[in-house]
């Protein structure tokens, strides 16, 4: 930890050090554009090119430890935009000038205000971001239900170590402590019991484990026995593991979040390195563009889910850049955020009219930067959830999963690689429905909604069709790993036991692949591996059936 603490300052230190190189220059093209104002005493066009130069310095310089030299540009630029209507500068605004260069200078020559500055204030951001590791204890003396537990939770993923009494738990907590623990409350012959076994378990971590509980016992006193025992949740036997997955991932926030994907147009390289540095430090995927005619090329490859702003840049402002990007539908829903020393809220006010969705004042709080984009990005996110994300299992809609189809089937051909669709359909799911109920079908639908979740990569896409049939796109895979795959996937699915009111009942698969090449489109793609799902079903179910040629 102390290492990696080091390993950050000196990463700051880097950057910092660089700008500090830059300053000199910085600070001789600014002295240049004033011998220019003074020699055309106040022309327009002079003193707008120096009160941009100063603008850029009050921007940058207190994400770089000047606090002091960012407020004393600042209040230079304010006076420059007060002067910047007067057609001839008398000597008392010229000397105000001078005077405010001055001090520029005296802060430059100084040196940075203090390093401590430089420390990131969002290390418990990338804390809580960081990836955590999927292992469960079971706590149950009964042989048969601690393997059926154990089973069952190992097709989606988990680790499961299953101990036969606390005494034992205890022995594994001190060896390594799990994302949680399922107990059986009624542990035959246990000294330790109720409030004091969840203490125990819990003075063996520096975390609150989550602790579920499993008991025959469906009565009143035994829940509060539960939730006096510090339990989580309460299960009665038999586990409806659905249920009990549902619980597990909420209480262990499992569904792992993919990184927060942030674009950063700013046209000062060294600034735009420290917001991205920054960002990629709380965990986040973050690039960086200094060219605004980049934009939309960068925007389309790295498919943001913000953009940060710079307003003032050279050849194009950050509003229009903005405004670009709104004319194109697909990019309206994009949040844009605009980075900028501008004070005055009217201005801020009319920026915000133009495209953006917020306004970020430089300079900027490292802390402030990635909250803000935490929140604004998980909005989006929800927002496009209702539009995209089926609403049973969360998995990609119909419509959505077609139009990912067709932009991978275009990178596949453009970077001449190999992509796979998967089709997949419960067997028989009318008679689920006949026998068990709706809700009873539904569960099975989530079911494998989780088993997919659970199996393909991050960059596997995987979409609910419609009823029981589900969709996988698998990028950049070959069809014998995708045969092995999905074979493992049909396997998986078979062994699930799914309960609905006490009852219990598995069901089967039917999948069918198809590949491109030698199918180049989306349509032709499709309908091949529906063909093979077709086949599957014709051979008798339960089975994965592959067609690789045209
Ligand atoms: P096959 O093995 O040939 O696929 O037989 P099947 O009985 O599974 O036939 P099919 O796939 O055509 O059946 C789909 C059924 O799924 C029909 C429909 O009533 C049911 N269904 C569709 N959507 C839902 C849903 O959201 N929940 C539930 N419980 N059932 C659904
Ligand atoms: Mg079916």
């Amino acid at each position: 930890m102390a290492d990696a603490k080091q390993d950050k300052l000196e990463k700051l230190w880097k950057l910092q050090r660089a700008y500090i190189s830059q300053l000199p220059e910085r600070l001789s093209v600014i002295h240049k554009s004033w011998s220019a104002v003074c020699k055309y005493s106040g022309e327009v066009e002079a003193l707008r090119d120096l009160s941009r130069q100063v603008h850029n310095l009050a921007g940058s310089a207190g994400t770089f430890g000047f606090a002091q030299l960012s407020e004393q540009s600042r209040k230079l630029e304010q006076l420059l935009t007060r002067l910047s209507n007067i057609n001839d500068l008398g000597k008392e605004e010229l000397d105000a000038i001078t005077h405010a260069l001055e001090g520029i200078d005296f802060l430059v020559e100084k040196g940075p205000d203090s390093e401590q500055q430089l420390l990131p204030d969002h290390e418990a951001v990338a804390i809580e971001m960081a990836a955590r590791e999927r292992l469960l204890y079971v706590v149950e003396d009964d042989a048969l239900v601690a393997k059926d537990i154990a089973a069952q939770l190992k097709h989606f993923g988990y680790e499961v170590v299953v101990f036969s009494n606390a005494t034992q738990a205890i022995g594994g907590i001190k060896e390594y402590v799990p994302l949680a623990m399922i107990i059986d409350l009624q542990l035959p012959e246990e000294s330790l019991e109720g409030a004091d076994l969840a203490e125990k378990f819990r003075s063996f971590s520096d975390r609150d484990i989550p602790l579920l509980f499993i008991s025959a016992r469906d009565d009143w006193d035994a829940r509060l026995a539960a939730v006096r025992s510090g339990g989580d949740a309460y299960f009665t036997k038999p586990v409806d593991f659905g249920t009990l997955l549902d619980r597990l991932d909420l209480l262990t926030c499992l569904r792992e979040i993919e990184s927060y994907r942030v674009l950063v147009v700013e046209d000062m390289e060294i600034l735009a390195e420290h917001y991205v540095w920054t960002l990629r430090e709380a965990g986040m995927q973050a690039e960086f563009i200094t060219n605004p005619s980049e934009l939309l090329e960068k925007v389309a490859e790295f498919k943001p889910e913000l953009i940060l702003m710079d307003i003032y840049m050279p050849g194009c402002s950050g509003l229009e850049a903005a405004q670009v990007l709104r004319h194109k539908a697909e990019l309206l829903s994009i949040p844009i955020v605009y980075l900028s020393t501008e004070s005055d809220p009217q201005q801020q006010l009319t920026a915000m009219e133009q495209g953006a969705d917020d306004f970020l004042q430089k300079p900027i709080s490292d802390y402030h930067l990635v909250n803000l984009v935490r929140i604004r990005i998980e909005r989006f996110r929800k927002l496009r959830m209702y539009m995209h994300r089926d609403g049973l299992t969360g998995l990609f809609n119909h419509t959505t999963i077609k139009l990912h189809l067709e932009s991978e089937i275009k990178r596949t051909l453009r970077q001449q690689t190999s992509l796979v669709l998967a089709m997949l359909d419960i067997d028989n799911f009318k008679a689920v429905n006949d026998n068990y109920g709706h809700p009873a079908g539904d569960n099975a639908i989530i079911g494998m909604a989780r088993l997919l979740l659970q199996r393909f990569r991050k960059s596997d896409i995987v979409g609910r069709y419609g009823g029981d049939e589900f969709v996988v796109i698998l990028p950049d895979t070959t069809i014998q790993s995708a045969r092995d795959i999905l074979e493992d996937v049909r396997k998986h699915f078979s062994e699930i036991v799914h309960t609905h009111q006490g009852e219990k009942f598995s069901c089967t698969s039917s999948i069918g692949i198809a590949c491109t090449p030698p199918h180049m489109d989306t349509s032709s793609l499709i309908h091949t591996a529906d063909d093979a799902l077709l086949q599957a079903k014709r051979k008798g179910r339960n089975r994965v059936v592959i067609i690789d040629h045209l």
